[in-house]
């Protein structure tokens, strides 16, 4: 047996028999981590508390046959305290966990830069300081380049030429130049690109000066390239981890309308 710890976000918790729980951790070192937490569900459990989704935590595991058991958890952030009770945040917060685990099929994988990503969204969801649909929104154009999905903002997606375009089209990969352009285009307005350009780089003065029609045209755009990607990965999987991964798949996409639809009200 061997021990080992780690930085790990909670992203999922599934019951296993009587009393133990399956948790899923995105950690900093050691990429996706499916870890059994024995007892948990009684009402003594010391760190049963500590693992629940948002919980932000430093954990002590021993590697298992066939899961890795969690002997020790001390809390770093208790980012569900801030999330909980406001709705639109929680959603967003979801969303954030929902892909992240999408986005990490393979198990041990390391996946620093996501983690940082996770981390740094459920902190600003928490702080309630932004706007939580745009704290969704840098992080799904970040995460998706992390996947390798970023959009093409300014440049064509398809020959590179230097824009901004008119067009944009999700299947292409972002903005098309008129020679590039396939059927199905949208034409977002400029300064939704702008705003598209700015979250992804982090530039939340930029992103304060946009207006409200814009923030809703970016997330539309966001949602549909992230479900776009999605599906496509989907596809690719074999049959039976297909079906699972679809319901996965429905459920984001779900919690993104669901996001959006706040923001419009
Ligand atoms: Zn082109």
């Amino acid at each position: 047996m061997s021990l080992y710890r780690d930085a790990c976000v909670v992203l999922r918790v599934q019951k296993l028999g009587e009393a133990d729980r399956i948790i899923t951790l995105l950690s900093q070192r050691h990429g996706k981590i499916r870890g059994v937490a024995k007892g948990v569900r009684r009402t003594s459990s010391r760190f049963g508390a500590r693992l629940e989704p948002f919980g932000h935590v430093d954990v002590q595991l021993y590697t298992g046959r066939t899961l890795d058991v969690i002997t020790q958890v001390d809390t770093l952030d208790a980012f569900g305290v801030g999330l909980v009770e406001d709705y639109p945040r929680y959603t967003a917060a979801c969303a954030v966990l929902e892909t992240a685990d999408r986005l990490t099929a393979e198990e041990g994988e390391p996946v620093l830069r996501l983690y940082l990503l996770v981390v740094g969204a459920l902190r600003a969801l928490a702080d309630r300081q932004r706007d939580a649909s745009l704290v969704l929104d840098a992080f799904l154009l970040r995460a998706m380049g992390f996947a390798g999905w970023a959009p093409a903002v300014t440049e064509c997606a398809r020959c590179g030429e230097p824009g901004p375009h008119q067009s944009f089209s999700v299947q292409a990969g972002g903005s098309v130049c008129p020679r590039c352009r396939p059927a199905g285009c949208s034409s977002p307005s400029r300064e939704t690109l702008v705003l598209l350009d700015a979250l992804t780089h982090g530039d939340w003065a930029e992103v304060d000066r946009t207006q409200q029609a814009s923030r809703r045209e970016a997330s539309g755009l966001v949602a549909a390239l992230l479900q776009w990607h999605l599906e496509r990965q989907l596809r690719s999987l074999p049959l039976v981890e297909r079906r699972t991964s679809a319901g996965a798949v429905d459920r984001l996409a779900a919690q993104v309308r669901e996001v959006l639809a706040e923001r419009q009200s």
